[in-house]
């Protein structure tokens, strides 16, 4: 059966049978993968440290009858700090877990993996202290990325030129003018530049992301109104961000 090469990078290990594991994976061109690495779970297996979640690897794989079976696995980058550190894998598992849900078999978003790389590598250096940033920085750009940009800078109700910002319509997905506002009533309330930082974020590069001199509350406000938006709009339960904001929110 032929193989070929592909650049994934690991979300999710899930056991099957004995000895095997199902990896769920994001493909370089933005699609998911799920396939079966045999014996994995043998303490003799040479994948077992290669496809461990948060690692980029180059696979050779196979189209089995249900799963791609994987025959290499080569790493690239194996962002173990990650897995080491308590703080930088809460804010990583976000990552693998939004990506595990917005990812689709065959849907390709060829920028969803450079998001999730620099991510991760910015994740890994990082001070402690700009963890949550980075966290909201990926939720707003990944989110765009599927199809629900933000609308920051223009009431998303009746489109006029919005400059102080105060509430944020989930629904409708982005800020409101205090005119809607008062015809809406049940949108966010939105701390005093809560819009600004999003923004900022939504243009920044990860590293300069993680270089933002930001006070902690301004830091959990944006990261409670992303939650909240990615809560709304993804029709399932995110494990990674709900433990993450109880230990961020704390
Ligand atoms: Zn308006």
């Amino acid at each position: 059966m032929p193989s070929y090469p592909l650049r994934v990078l690991v979300l999710k290990t899930t056991k099957l049978g004995e000895t095997d594991i199902i990896v769920t994976l994001l493909a370089v061109d933005g699609r998911q993968v799920r396939a079966v690495a045999k014996g994995m779970r043998k303490p003799t297996s040479r994948f077992a440290s290669r496809l461990q979640p948060f690692s980029v690897v180059d696979l050779l794989l196979h189209t089995g009858r249900n799963l791609e079976i994987v025959s290499e696995a080569e790493c690239v980058s194996t962002h173990s700090r990650l897995r080491e550190d308590f703080d930088r894998s809460a804010a990583a598992s976000v990552v693998a877990n939004v990506l595990d849900k917005i990812s689709l078999e065959g849907q390709v978003e060829e920028r969803l993996f450079a998001l999730a790389d620099a991510t991760l590598d910015s994740m890994e250096t990082a001070p402690i202290d700009a963890l949550p940033l980075l966290v909201v920085a990926f939720l707003v750009k990944a989110m765009a990325m599927h199809g629900y940009r933000p609308r920051l800078d223009t009431c998303v109700s009746c489109t006029c030129v919005v400059t102080d910002a105060r509430t944020f319509s989930l629904d409708a997905g982005g800020v409101l003018c205090p005119d809607c506002d008062r015809a809406q009533p049940g949108a966010l309330r939105m701390g005093p530049g809560t819009r600004d930082l999003l923004a900022t974020l939504m243009m920044s590069t990860m590293a300069d992301a993680a270089a933002l001199d930001v006070p902690p509350d301004a830091r959990i406000a944006a990261f409670s109104l992303m939650q909240a938006f990615v809560t709304y709009h993804l029709p399932t339960k995110l494990k990674a961000l709900d433990f993450y904001s109880r230990e961020i929110c704390r």
